[in-house]
């Protein structure tokens, strides 16, 4: 079990400008993007390219609810999934609205959910595309799977996207979102190290097993990398996180890398950070010189 002293966690709190700025500034964001995928599935007979028009849009889904979290400087785990659920649902009422809006020849806004709810089947019975040569549109069940599969699409891209560029630990002394500070190169077991019994330490936040890693050849297959983060402005906040790296052969034969999260922010002091790069540094000279020799 952790111990949660050892570890970083969020504040829980929010900044002031979260919502407003969230509203003004990336709801509108969102909302354009919903118009202009809206017009592409409408209009783009091709169904690849309205897969990627998809993924494009979750992505900017996925930007937005980091964006607002970033500058809005929301620190609550609770209130960031609620407004990425908010910014999921945001995106397809528009798209729902802005389809309806094409489709009816510019004719009707349509923006009640329950009127847009009711129009669904008869515009099911009609069908609205074909898939393939035969020009027989999708109708019915179908027509609801492939709305089903887009509404799922889209959210699981988005949480895809919003967790790739959310932000990391926050400083509450400066007010600012820590950033990277130093990579390490491959770092290797040492041999004849249990290597369960050492992830499982470094998991539960083992300092000195980070301590001992050494440099590995680059040609190992299984190594570990520890991440430096810390806040831009001062040395209060310095997080440590470790992954495990593991090389293996695909189905086709060919080599893919396997990543994961041993250790994730762990909080160190600056003595342990200044050790650690030192010693970083000297192995990295060691290495060199050894292969210059
Ligand atoms: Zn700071």
């Amino acid at each position: 079990m952790r111990d949660s002293g050892k570890f970083y966690h969020h504040s829980g709190a929010v900044g002031a400008l979260f919502v407003p700025r969230g509203i003004v500034l990336d709801g509108t964001a969102i909302v354009l993007l919903g118009i202009a995928y809206a017009y592409v599935i409408r209009y783009c007979p091709f169904i690849y390219l309205n897969v990627i028009a998809l993924c494009g849009f979750a992505g900017g889904v996925g930007w937005a609810i980091s964006d607002a979290v970033r500058n809005g400087k929301c620190r609550n785990r609770v209130i960031h999934v609620l407004a990425g659920m908010a910014a999921i649902l945001l995106a397809l009422y528009t798209t729902w609205v802005a389809w309806l809006l094409i489709f009816s020849g510019h004719q009707y806004l349509i923006l009640d959910p329950r009127h847009i709810w009711r129009l669904l089947p008869p515009i099911a019975a009609r069908g609205v595309w074909s898939i393939g040569s035969s020009g027989t549109p999708v109708t019915g069940i179908l027509l609801y799977i492939a709305r089903a599969a887009e509404a799922v699409g889209l959210a699981v891209v988005t949480v895809f996207f919003a967790r790739l560029t959310a932000p990391g630990a926050f400083c509450e002394r400066c007010g600012k979102w820590g950033r990277r500070l130093r990579d390490s190169d491959r770092l290797a077991f040492a041999s004849g190290t249990d290597r369960k019994a050492f992830v499982k330490s470094l998991a539960m936040g083992d300092m000195e097993a980070v301590l001992g890693l050494k440099p590995c050849a680059q040609d190992c297959l299984d190594w570990l990398t520890v991440e430096i983060d810390s806040c831009p402005s001062c040395k209060d906040l310095l997080l440590l996180s470790v992954s495990r790296h593991v090389m293996t052969p695909n189905r086709a034969g060919e080599p893919q890398i396997k990543s994961t999260v041993v250790m994730r922010n762990r909080l160190i002091d600056l003595p342990t950070c200044t050790r650690l790069v030192e010693e970083w540094s000297t192995a990295t000279g060691e290495a060199t010189a050894a292969t210059a020799g």
